[in-house]
């Protein structure tokens, strides 16, 4: 039997056009991921069309986002800067780990001050450098202080361009162009690693705070 394929243009102008790969096998997973400069999109058989049109959108999001995390420099990149920031705005505070979250779609960034794990969403994969450095503040200043005390504040207020960034969030915010809430600090987990691939529903609940 053979699988019925469909060609798109790209969601937005400059983004890769889009294979849709329908399968005859029911059981198939919907995936999706970059391929001869088209982003494929590989759907199960016997999806309705209002489904398969979000599971599309889904994921060409995430496949996308992926890209931009790995051209600003991927894991490596963000672990150096993540570095630089601790070094000279956060008392020389080092994370264990700090590495690009495609799950992570409410929030935009998460410590786990227990581990000293970063988690930064790659929907910010396409902020300035200094909302960029400002979410590294944030989160590493939560591995000396989980909460958001008065000595929380100290810190992320030391750095000169939190007002600036805190605004340029809101703003993205308000536009609700990516889903994603405020930053925030958490022991919460990430979706577990199964939602990755499917078109499920964005992550874990916003927590308050920022
Ligand atoms: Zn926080």
């Amino acid at each position: 039997m053979a699988t019925r394929v469909e060609h798109r243009a790209p969601v937005t102008t400059g983004e890769p056009p889009l294979r849709i790969v329908r399968s005859t096998r029911r059981r198939s997973r919907a995936t999706a991921f970059a391929r001869d400069g088209h982003i494929e999109v590989r759907l199960p058989a016997g999806l309705p069309d209002d489904e398969a049109e979000r599971t599309i959108a889904t994921l060409v999001a995430r496949v996308t986002r992926r890209d931009r995390a790995r051209a600003r420099g991927g894991d490596e990149w963000l672990a150096r800067r993540a570095a630089e920031v601790g070094r000279r705005w956060v008392d020389g505070v080092r994370a264990s780990e700090v590495t690009w979250s495609s799950r992570m779609t409410r929030r935009w960034a998460s410590a786990t001050p227990a581990t000293g794990r970063i988690r930064v969403s790659d929907v910010a994969a396409t902020f300035p450098d200094r909302v960029l450095d400002y979410l590294l503040v944030h989160e590493l200043a939560h591995l000396r202080v989980p909460d958001h005390s008065e000595a929380f504040h100290q810190i992320v207020d030391a750095y000169p361009h939190t007002a600036w960034a805190r605004g340029f969030l809101a703003g993205v915010s308000h536009a609700g162009v990516t889903g994603v809430d405020r930053p925030d600090q958490s022991s919460v987990p990430d979706d577990p690693p199964s939602s990755s691939a499917s078109g499920s529903a964005p992550g874990s609940e916003p927590s308050s705070g920022g």
